[in-house]
């Protein structure tokens, strides 16, 4: 390749870090002013640049064209200042990145494949440049956010199949087909042709991540392909995986096992039936006790009240293991007051949800206990833990300010999109950002490094307990549940150790023999960002 196409291609170009040697070696010579600039200069100046932007999207920009420009000095920008960017590359601001994506659209990323394509996606794969495709993330847009390109090994593909969006279909901007969604047998036809198309493109053993679905697609798209393929669907699974450890990791603030507590839901969606299903899986294995005992620790509330027994018949029927045996509650401040919960989750996607009256409701009966104390319990000041999860942040039920100064203090808090730190009457608390971008980067290299076959739900659990483990003393201090995400790559290793580890014990595997260290073996597979040296 000549050196012009060299510069011009963001998987080798290394700009201005390109060596003398290197530029003599690649035809470079004169393309490039004299000076050679190492990646940590490069980075420096990048940073200085993009904290000048005032606006989060400016920065997404400025981050987006990197990553079109020099691919590693991308990752190594958001690598060694993942706090600082995740909010820039992903919740809140991909938001608003995924709103505009017509207007701010520049170079496409990944594979379209629209209902054009209908009868030959194979050939659409098979236009992808990369031969060993490790994990897709598929998404046909229904419900977006949180869409994030993992790599060079991770493809990320978007399935067209129309938007009910009046406002994209009158834009003129808009780069989808302008026509209504199509449903039913045409969408399931298309879907079916990928999932096969991949297979024959990749093999077995390539991860398909499902990602923000619309739940009456999500739920039956993981239950058709889980048998027949390797799927994880991020938004039920990963945010079950995630929240879980939140809820684990909390018990050692709030004392008490976890079925202990009692649980209550707004939102009984992908995320909040995918979170209790999980809550109650790990419930039922810690104490031996039946799933369906399990479930009734747990409540939801959806946009018509609590679902209950004499709603079964119109119910979904992923909220139907959930109907219980109560009289009817239409809405959530009473169905707080009837139920008493410990831990309030919300995943409704609707802001503002958890008002003072919620707050100040939770953190009262959690004051003096209404239920039969373990001695655990007793142990502990009676905290609620509250867990506003819907991003980004305009959609989140209540902000860690209201949670902490409603509560007066009491309450442990995580949300799914970050909030500052609070002082409250000269405490300083940090919540906690209970988001699924923890579980899925360390839980697809679980999968992907043991070659795993098929994904189970005690893979998920093990990747919760993981997480979990990774809170030190001194961060529960600071009122954490979760690790900070500086530690993400630590973090990740850890969760695909123990998810491996699972595959391997499940018999899922197919890497054999199964390596002896799974956090070094884990470590050796990560993607590292440092140029390499072109001779
Ligand atoms: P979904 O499947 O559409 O579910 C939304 C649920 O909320 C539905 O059950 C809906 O009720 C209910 N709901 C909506 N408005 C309500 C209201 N005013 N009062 C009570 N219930 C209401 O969506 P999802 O995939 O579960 O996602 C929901 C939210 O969770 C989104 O904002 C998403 O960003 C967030 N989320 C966060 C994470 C994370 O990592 N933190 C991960 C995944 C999702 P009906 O069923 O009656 O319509
Ligand atoms: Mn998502």
């Amino acid at each position: 390749a000549s050196g012009y196409s060299l510069l011009r291609d963001p998987r080798h170009n290394k700009g201005l870090a390109f060596t003398e040697k290197e530029r003599d070696a690649h035809y470079l010579s004169g393309l490039l002013p004299p000076v050679v600039l190492s990646q940590q200069l490069q980075e420096k100046k990048l940073m200085n640049s993009i904290r000048q932007y005032q606006l989060p999207i400016q920065k997404y920009m400025a981050m987006m064209e990197l990553e079109e420009r020099n691919e590693r000095l991308f990752y190594k920008l958001l690598i060694d200042n993942v706090e600082e960017l995740l909010p820039v590359v992903y919740t809140p601001t991909v938001g608003e990145a995924c709103q505009k994506y017509g207007s701010i659209f520049r170079r496409p990323q990944g594979l379209y494949i629209s209902l054009k394509e209908k009868g030959r996606v194979l050939d659409v794969l098979k236009n992808w440049p990369e031969r060993s495709i490790q994990v897709i993330v598929v998404t046909d847009g229904e419900r977006i956010l949180g869409l994030g390109d993992l790599g060079c090994q991770c493809l990320p593909i978007t399935i067209d199949v129309g938007t009910n969006n009046e406002k994209l279909l009158n834009d003129e901007f808009y780069i989808g087909l302008k026509q209504k969604r199509a449903t039913g047998q045409e969408y399931s036809e298309l879907l079916h042709e990928f999932m096969s198309a991949v297979k024959q493109c990749y093999g077995e053993k390539v991860l398909i991540q499902f990602e923000d679905f619309a739940n009456h697609n999500a739920f039956e798209l993981l239950a058709k392909y889980r048998t027949s393929h390797l799927v994880f669907n991020d938004d039920i699974q990963g945010t079950a995986s995630v929240v879980l450890s939140g809820v684990v990791s909390a018990l050692r603030v709030l004392g008490g096992s976890l079925a202990d507590h009692k649980f209550l839901f707004l939102g009984a969606g992908e995320a909040g039936t995918g979170i209790a299903e999980l809550i109650a899986l790990e419930m039922s294995k810690r104490t031996n006790t039946p799933l369906e005992e399990c479930r009734k620790r747990i409540y939801l509330v959806d946009s018509k009240g609590l679902i209950v027994k004499s709603r079964f018949e119109s119910l979904q029927h992923f909220k139907q293991p959930w109907a219980h045996d109560h009289e009817p509650v239409k809405t959530l401040l009473e169905a707080v007051n009837a139920l008493k919960p410990t831990v309030l989750i919300g995943a409704s996607g609707m802001g503002k949800t958890f008002t003072k009256e919620v707050v100040e409701a939770m953190s009262s009966f959690n004051e003096t206990s209404t239920k039969p104390l373990t001695a655990s319990i007793l142990n502990h000041v009676q905290r609620p833990l509250i867990m506003a999860l819907s991003n980004p942040t305009s959609q989140a039920e209540c902000t860690a300010e209201e949670a902490y100064s409603w509560s007066k203090g009491k309450a442990i808090f995580a949300s799914g999109s970050p909030f500052d730190p609070v002082e409250y009457e000269g405490k300083v608390f940090v919540p906690g950002q209970g988001n699924n971008a923890y579980i899925f980067p360390g839980f697809g290299l679980g999968v992907v490094m043991s070659g795993a076959i098929r994904v189970h739900d005690d893979m998920l659990l093990a990747a919760s307990e993981a997480l979990a483990e990774q809170v030190t003393d001194a961060e529960y201090e600071k009122g954490l549940i979760y690790p900070p995400f500086s530690k993400i790559r630590k973090i990740s290793a850890e969760i695909a150790a123990k998810v491996a580890a699972k595959a391997y014990e499940l018999g899922l595997a197919s890497r054999l023999p199964r390596p002896a260290n799974l956090v070094k073996y884990a470590e050796s597979c990560m993607y590292s960002p440092v140029y390499r040296n072109y001779r």
